[in-house]
């Protein structure tokens, strides 16, 4: 109905929480063709926590979503997914093992979406803190298909480019 903003005091949550970031040449693809990294960004963390309650059986939320196009802790785009629980319960710890399927999972629910720029059967979030603003449905396949491509060829870290 309507939003206003409200003088609170900040809420803290200790938790635990997965991580990756994006690789340059993952970003200059997203910024050559002419797309929007942190809508991109955005894009794929809402698809990640959209898939995760498959892999780690759990309700959608019970897990928290940040992106951001440059973290100070990372010095890269990032995207965190996170416990939605003070301390933590495992979700992201068993997410992280399952990282190359569910990463996967979110690419192919995002790049076979019937819809043209987004939708709430892909990246859009029914719990989103900023309103489903920016999102970049384009940007989001490239990314997730950069995690997914790292994730099954290297089976690295997922930090590592
Ligand atoms: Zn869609
Ligand atoms: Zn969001």
């Amino acid at each position: 109905m309507g939003y206003h903003r409200l003088d609170l005091p900040p809420l803290h949550l200790e938790t635990k929480a997965l991580w990756f970031t994006l690789p340059d040449r993952a970003v200059e693809e997203v910024v050559a063709g002419g797309r929007d990294l942190a809508g991109g960004l955005h894009g794929a963390e809402h698809a990640l926590i959209a898939v995760m309650p498959y892999h780690v059986v759990c309700d959608r939320h019970d897990i928290g979503g940040l992106s951001t196009s440059f973290h100070a802790a990372t010095g890269a785009p990032t995207i965190f997914v996170y416990d939605g629980y003070e301390g933590g319960i495992g979700l992201a710890e068993k997410a992280f093992a399952l990282l190359p399927a569910v990463a996967g999972t979110a690419h192919e629910l995002v790049r076979d979406c019937g819809c043209t720029a987004g939708c709430p059967a892909c990246i859009y979030s029914p719990k989103c803190g900023n309103q489903n603003q920016p999102l970049d449905r384009e940007a989001a396949v490239s990314i997730l298909d950069d995690l997914a491509g790292r994730l099954s060829v290297t089976g690295r870290h997922p930090s590592n480019p």
